[in-house]
């Protein structure tokens, strides 16, 4: 059983089940997910006598944590049409008895006012479906203006530059004095979720997998307790992230966050999906016209943004110079350089299995990565070719490092060793039934090396283990170009093992999942 107040900067999950039953087995595993209150969605529940307050008392009378009711109206994102004289008086009532708090509409406060409601237990709630506005003084004041313990704000952010009014409010009320919940909903409001506790908000919600729907920005409670760390998390915790879009299904965070926890280092990587880099980077990161003073540790930078991002930096490592993308900022004093980890990471694994210097390697595809892997196998001496569909870019690839480009289906004819796919033919979501190249193609090859990660082991690599060759999937590369991030962000090398853990099981739940 439950005893005494709750501290700041915790997790609550989101029980949004429809049988009391479900709300038990909920309720039963929540403490265990990593989650410190829970919040009771009781409008979606079907067999439930919402005339009968007291109906709850045996719902809650085992309770392992503090216990949030709600009961939402249609118009505020409400399961079902339940009477709001009936929700009202359900609300105040829970909290004398079995419920810690209950969470009602601003919109319905005259109502539950003139119910006498226990206000230390009172959180008034705003909530906007469809947009951020950019000047949230009005709602604040009006909100912090009716008594209560919390007052909560929800908008929904279209783009990351949408978080910035919700983090304005949360200091806002860190300087009032005032408990405050405010989140923007949607992926790009997903860092609102994640650092919100740490600049002062009252707490973040979470869900649990197995009780109630998951939106995009959602984060479980265990991601939040264990891969976030939420409640270790302050103001004064360094941030990383990645910038791309879409970042949603990105494993870099549970990849880096992993490390940061094993090493015990104060700070925290998070998803940040960008579609307007420039002023991103004014808004979030440059020091003389940011709305945010957080200390930066750095950013990894995906599709769309490797070469666009360039022009925008302070300078670049020659690497990054040379095959023209850039995957990792570092930050020092407001300056911003660009680094790309991809080369080191793509080749480094492959060394694990040969040496490279005079081998005759296939590489399939001519994008972005094809470019990574066709200069560092050329420092390594490796004597590489391009098989691409589109030849055009692959003579424009080559050209800048002396190999042949030829088209796709002359591979057979080639006597490379090894044999490396640079597309994204074969991935979970993209292609996963297929390969790029057919199974005869694979004969006579030593080694083939798949920069696929998601799944494990891709038909490619299925069917080149049956044609007798070693092979090695992306994930080596994914795990060894973000050691290579982490270094170059807090000077240490961080435990590979971990963060292969920490992909493992992602993957394996990503793969889980419908
Ligand atoms: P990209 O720039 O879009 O290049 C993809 C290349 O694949 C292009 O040359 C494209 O040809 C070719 N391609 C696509 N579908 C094809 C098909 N059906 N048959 C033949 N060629 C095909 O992408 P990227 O940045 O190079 O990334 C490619 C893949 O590498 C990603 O999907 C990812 O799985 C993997 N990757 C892994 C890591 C890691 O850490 N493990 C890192 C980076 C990338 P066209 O130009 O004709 O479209």
């Amino acid at each position: 059983m439950h005893e005494g107040p709750i501290k700041q900067g915790k997790i609550c999950a989101v029980i949004a089940e429809h049988t009391l039953d479900a709300v038990r087995a909920a309720l039963a595993v929540a403490p265990e997910s990593g989650a410190d209150i829970v919040e009771l969605r009781l409008d979606y529940l079907r067999d439930f006598d919402f005339r009968n307050p007291s109906t709850l008392i045996p719902l809650l009378e085992d309770k392992r944590l503090p216990i949030i009711t709600t009961c939402r109206a249609i118009e505020e994102g409400g399961y079902q049409h339940i009477d709001d004289s009936v929700r009202m008086n359900l609300l105040v009532e829970a909290a004398r008895g079995p419920a810690d708090y209950c969470d009602i509409e601003a919109s319905h406060y005259p109502a539950a006012a003139a119910l006498s409601p226990d206000l230390s237990k009172l959180i008034v709630s705003y909530h906007d479906f469809s947009s951020t506005p950019s000047d949230m003084g009005p709602i604040y004041d009006r909100l912090s203006n009716l008594p209560s313990a919390v007052f909560k704000i929800v908008t929904t952010a279209s783009s990351i530059q949408d978080t910035l009014p919700i983090f304005a409010l949360l200091r806002r009320a860190k300087l009032d004095g005032k408990s405050l919940i405010a989140i923007a909903m949607g992926q790009p409001g997903a860092i609102t979720r994640i650092l919100g506790p740490a600049l002062g908000g009252w707490l973040t919600y979470g869900t649990l997998p197995e009780h109630g729907g998951s939106a995009p920005g959602q984060f479980t409670c265990e991601q939040l307790a264990r891969s976030f760390r939420i409640n270790s998390l302050s103001e004064g915790t360094a941030i990383a992230g990645v910038i791309g879009n879409p970042v949603g299904h990105s494993i870099s965070p549970d990849i880096h966050n992993a490390a940061l926890g094993a090493m015990k280092i104060n700070a925290v990587y998070v998803p940040i999906e960008v579609t307007n880099l420039e002023d991103f980077f004014a808004r979030f990161v440059m020091i003389a016209t940011r709305e945010v003073d957080w200390p930066w540790l750095g950013l990894s930078v995906t599709i769309p943004h490797k070469l666009a991002v360039m022009p925008l930096l302070n300078g670049m490592d020659g690497t990054a110079r040379v095959v023209g993308a850039v995957n990792t900022i570092t930050i020092k004093e407001g300056r911003l350089w660009g680094h790309n980890t991809d080369v080191q990471g793509a080749i480094e694994p492959l060394e694990t299995l040969c040496h490279l210097k005079g081998q005759g390697v296939a590489v399939i595809g001519a994008g972005g990565a094809a470019r990574a892997v066709l200069y560092g196998l050329a420092k390594k001496g490796a004597k590489a070719a391009i098989y691409a569909r589109n030849l055009q870019k692959a003579h424009g690839l080559c050209k800048d490092f002396e190999a042949p480009a030829c088209p796709i289906d002359e591979l057979s004819a080639s006597n490379a060793t090894i044999i490396i796919n640079t597309t994204p033919v074969g991935m979970q979501g993209h292609s996963e039934d297929r390969s790029p190249i057919p199974m005869g193609a694979m004969s006579g090859r030593k080694i083939a090396y798949d920069l696929v990660y998601n799944p494990l082991e891709t038909r490619f690599l299925k069917e080149a283990r049956e044609a007798g060759c070693k092979t090695m999937g992306g994930l080596e590369m994914l795990l060894t170009q973000a050691a290579l991030q982490f270094e170059l962000w807090t000077g240490r090398k961080p435990p590979l093992d971990v963060m292969r853990q920490a992909a493992l099981s992602k993957l394996s739940k990503a793969r889980c999942r419908p």
